[in-house]
């Protein structure tokens, strides 16, 4: 935590300098915005409510302080802001109508008589009154890492049964009772794999797992495939529940999770014009554990789009110059976002607004103004599907790892990070040896599992930067980023090695089975336009003719072929 500020805020204690001074500007600006309200009712009143432009104006503040005072803490504020602006939405509505009289005069009291509550309002307002409280907010970073990334906890499953999880660099702890659980495992696991029949025998597991963070996944398995036991599942806050199951399923299942929460922080991106808004919630979401960014005006969004990759858009529905339906309209036509989850910050009373952006393929609306709680939530929620997603569309099913489509563009991504930074950068492609041999004598199944094997030996192995994908049958690509080719080869000529030396479980007996492979790389610090040739098109034929080499050399081994 931060230093006390000198005159400390009951909400900057909590919330560190920053979120204070957030809660600062925000009351300066207001006391100036009460000024602009006051000056606009004294004028609009001397004319009777006539100037169209005074009329826009005041609307627009006072929409402005509607949809903010009350996400930084001054509720009433907000609250009266509202009342003004929709008094004034009124007063243009009916004088468009061309309606006068006994109504009129009555309405544009009313504004002048809530104009002058709210400058009241702002000015006897002071920013220690913000009632903005983000103590409940639950803040990896203060606390430390909430979970350990490689345990694995199984309860009351068979013992043994997930013999090679080391293979996934996990830990395996598994466990009979919950106290066994609370002896041996100090942080909550990555994943929690549960058995239900020992589940309906612990009458306090409910509250167990509730108690353990979300970033903890909770697998059910065993039972019977019946609604009844569906809801229980649910009911320990699953994300899955496999009521058959065999190891390799688990262990198919852990490994995605497993991918999952090694990318990292979910990522958010804001899109808000008023700019002390857009930073408190990128600090509400940062304090989460998020990362978080922002922008205040949506032409750069395409691009920010490809450098930031979100997991999700949280986007303002009022923006000058565009609706927040306009540029999710605009986002969604370009493929590569196309799924993007967009979700919307909007007033109750933008009913109108919220259904023409259900039909842009909004995917929540946030209220005005904002719970911090509500907003890490949604956001966390949208981030995990978001992702689950994207592996599902990116990933080989049979591996995980990325298929063909996503490898090459991977590649295309990181030669141009590579050239942009200067940084080396090599790819290897790696094939199996007479794979044929081993379908036609053991199986297309223990082919596949052949497959796998190598899958998760190589996820054990590299490091979480190295990009891994399957590029057709038994073909994978290995892109790692900032990695000379010499020392590329040497890697992968471990991998080649441990590999090899694997005896791969079979139902006729343990198999032996090699790879080959070829390498290349960029060389770190080329210039753009020296190296303009390089393109990914090119690393990947040379990656090949490695290959080629290192078949036609008598395979088992790694060629490396330099530019
Ligand atoms: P080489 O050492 O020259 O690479 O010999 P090879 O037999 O491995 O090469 P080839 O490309 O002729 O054969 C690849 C075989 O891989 C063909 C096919 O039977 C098998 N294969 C491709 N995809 C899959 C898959 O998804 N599962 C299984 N089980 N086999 C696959
Ligand atoms: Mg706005
Ligand atoms: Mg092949
Ligand atoms: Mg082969």
């Amino acid at each position: 935590m931060s230093t006390p500020s000198p005159s400390p805020l009951p909400g900057a204690n909590l919330l560190g300098g920053r979120l204070g001074n957030i809660v600062q500007s925000f009351h300066a600006n207001a006391l100036l915005q009460g000024d602009e309200i006051d000056a606009l009712e004294t004028r609009l009143s001397a004319d009777g409510w006539r100037e169209a432009e005074d009329l826009a104006r005041l609307d627009h503040l006072a929409h402005k302080l509607a949809g903010s005072a009350g996400s930084l803490g001054f509720t009433t504020m907000g609250r009266d802001a509202s009342a003004l602006e929709m008094i004034v939405r009124l007063i243009v509505r009916r004088r468009g109508d061309g309606e006068t009289g006994l109504g009129a005069a009555e309405r544009t009291a009313q504004a002048a008589l809530l104009a002058r509550v709210l400058v009241d309002r702002i000015r006897s307002s002071r920013p220690e009154d913000s009632t903005l409280d983000l103590e409940r907010l639950e803040s990896p970073g203060s606390d430390g890492p909430r979970i350990d990334p490689k345990v694995v906890v199984t309860l009351g499953l068979e013992p043994g049964l997930l013999a090679d999880l080391s293979l996934l660099d996990i830990i395996l702890v598994e466990v009979e009772t919950l106290v066994d659980w609370a002896g041996r495992v100090p942080l909550p696991p990555v994943v929690a794999v549960i058995d239900m029949n020992f589940a309906n025998r612990e009458p306090t597991l409910i509250q167990f797992l509730r108690d353990l963070p979300r970033e903890t996944t909770i697998l059910a398995v065993g039972g019977s495939d019946t609604f009844l036991w569906r809801v229980r599942a649910a009911r320990l806050g699953a994300r899955t529940y496999l009521p058959h199951y065999d190891a390799k399923d688990l262990l198919d299942h852990i490994s995605r999770i497993v991918g999952e929460s090694r990318m990292g922080p979910a990522r958010v991106l804001i899109l808000e014009d008023d700019e002390i808004l857009a930073t408190l919630y990128t600090a509400i979401l940062t304090e989460a554990g998020m990362e978080a960014e922002f922008l205040t005006d949506p032409t750069p969004i395409l691009d920010h789009l490809s450098t930031f990759e979100p997991d999700v858009l949280i986007s303002d529905l009022h923006m000058p110059g565009y609706s927040g339906t306009e540029v999710a309209a605009a986002i969604r036509h370009g493929g590569q976002w196309a799924t993007l989850p967009i979700v919307f910050l909007s007033r109750e009373q933008d009913l109108k607004l919220q259904i023409a952006a259900l039909a842009s393929g909004a995917d929540f609306f946030l209220p005005k103004p904002i719970l911090p709680e509500f907003l890490v939530s949604v956001a966390l929620d949208r981030a995990d599907r978001s992702r689950a997603l994207r592996n599902m569309t990116l990933r080989d099913p049979l591996t995980h790892l990325y298929n063909h489509t996503a490898s090459l563009d991977f590649l295309d991504r990181e030669v141009t990070r590579a050239r942009r930074g200067r940084t080396p950068l090599s790819a290897a492609l790696i094939d199996l040896d007479h794979f044929k041999k081993v379908n036609d004598t053991q199986g297309h199944h223990t082919g596949d599992h052949v497959i796998q094997t190598l899958a998760r030996l190589m996820r054990s192995r590299l490091r979480m930067a190295d990009i891994l994908g399957r590029c057709g049958g038994e073909e994978f690509l290995i892109i790692l980023p900032n990695t000379p080719m010499d020392r590329a080869v040497e890697v992968i000529d471990d991998l080649r090695r441990a590999f090899h030396a694997l005896p791969i479980e079979t139902p006729n007996g343990p198999l032996t089975l090699s790879f080959s492979a070829g390498v290349t790389g960029l060389p770190g610090g080329v210039a753009t336009d020296e190296a303009s040739s390089l393109d990914a098109r090119s690393l990947f034929k040379l990656a090949d003719a490695g290959l080629y080499d290192a078949k036609r050399g008598g395979r088992n081994r790694v060629a490396a072929k330099s530019f």
